[in-house]
């Protein structure tokens, strides 16, 4: 009768939810494991001079070396690390990591030293009010000038907190750091409020690099980099596939670009070598 389906339903119900629940805080443990023996990993993705090819910097993206599942990409853990505030140490780490490593990358190529390496970080971060503070003492600690380092900052989590993101990116910014807005184009964009935002540099999403062949997609890259140059920021393209688009970002008037037609994200180990080349054909072209 229908009070026993009910029933039964309320049961399944139930349990699927205990299911979900054990997940959920079995992927919690996990994650504070992971941050608390460093399971997390930072790999660097070169952006370049579109023109030139010579390297610019690093971008520094975040992968979990999880015991049992392998290498996780951020996308299988970033929300949940948002939802649960776990972002914030985490993010935290990744600055610490990647200052470290540039300081070290600095040391043994001191003709680099105008590489400056950019962190991703979330609306959660913006909330914690030690961020700048321990960005500085980080950069204070590496030895690193404040420009050597960029933020990297979505459009919706800048108008998330209008007010405090503000008051925040004015003071990053005049401590001399870079600020970049990530994925633009994709959030609401409310074209009004940009040119009050401190900041350096636009990142045109790769959604509207890599399928060029739409044209609708080509003219909204194009409109990016216009406005981007007007208000006298850089303009920095993602998913640079190949030489067709380098070309064909260039000729907008595209100064910086990334993505795997230059180099996909690299375990630091994989960077001297890197380092390496980049150096010898800065030597090259002094020689010549
Ligand atoms: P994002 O900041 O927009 O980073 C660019 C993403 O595009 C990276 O994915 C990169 O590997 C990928 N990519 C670069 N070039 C190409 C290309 O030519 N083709 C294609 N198809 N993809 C390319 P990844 O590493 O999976 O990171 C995804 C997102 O996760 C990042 O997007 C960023 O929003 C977030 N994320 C990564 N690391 C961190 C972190 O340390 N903290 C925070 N808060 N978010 C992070
Ligand atoms: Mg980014
Ligand atoms: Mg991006
Ligand atoms: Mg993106």
């Amino acid at each position: 009768c229908a009070k026993n389906r009910g029933k039964a339903q309320y049961v399944i119900f139930d349990s699927e939810m205990h299911i979900q629940a054990l997940k959920q805080l079995q992927l919690e443990n996990d994650f504070r494991h992971a941050l608390r023996y460093t399971e997390f990993v930072v790999y660097y993705q070169p952006i370049v001079n579109l023109k030139t090819g010579g390297l610019v910097g690093f971008e520094a993206l975040v992968r979990w070396q999880h015991p049992t599942q392998g290498l996780l990409p951020p996308g299988s853990f970033i929300n949940f690390a948002e939802e649960t505030g776990l972002i914030v140490p985490l993010d935290s780490w990744v600055m610490y990591d990647a200052c470290r490593q540039l300081r070290e990358w600095r040391s043994h190529f001191p003709q680099q030293e105008h590489l400056r390496i950019s962190i991703n970080l979330s609306a959660r971060d913006l909330g914690h009010p030690q961020l700048l503070e321990d960005m500085q003492d980080v950069l204070t600690e590496m030895q690193l000038p404040p420009h050597c380092l960029a933020l990297e900052l979505t459009e919706s989590l800048l108008i998330e907190n209008i007010d405090s993101t503000l008051r925040f990116l004015a003071q990053a910014k005049a401590a001399g750091i870079h600020i970049s807005i990530d994925d633009f184009g994709t959030g609401y964009s409310s074209l009004s409020y940009l040119h009050q935002l401190p900041v350096d540099a636009l990142k045109i999403d790769r959604s509207f690099v890599i399928p060029m062949q739409a044209e609708r997609n080509q003219e909204i890259a194009s409109t990016i980099i216009t406005l981007s140059r007007q208000l006298g920021l850089r303009t920095i393209a993602e998913g640079v596939e190949t030489n067709l688009q380098r070309q064909w970002l260039l000729n907008l008037g595209c100064t910086f670009g990334q993505g795997h037609f230059f180099g996909e994200a690299l375990p630091a180990s994989e960077i001297p070598a890197l380092l390496c080349r980049e150096t010898l054909m800065d030597e090259d072209f002094e020689m010549s």
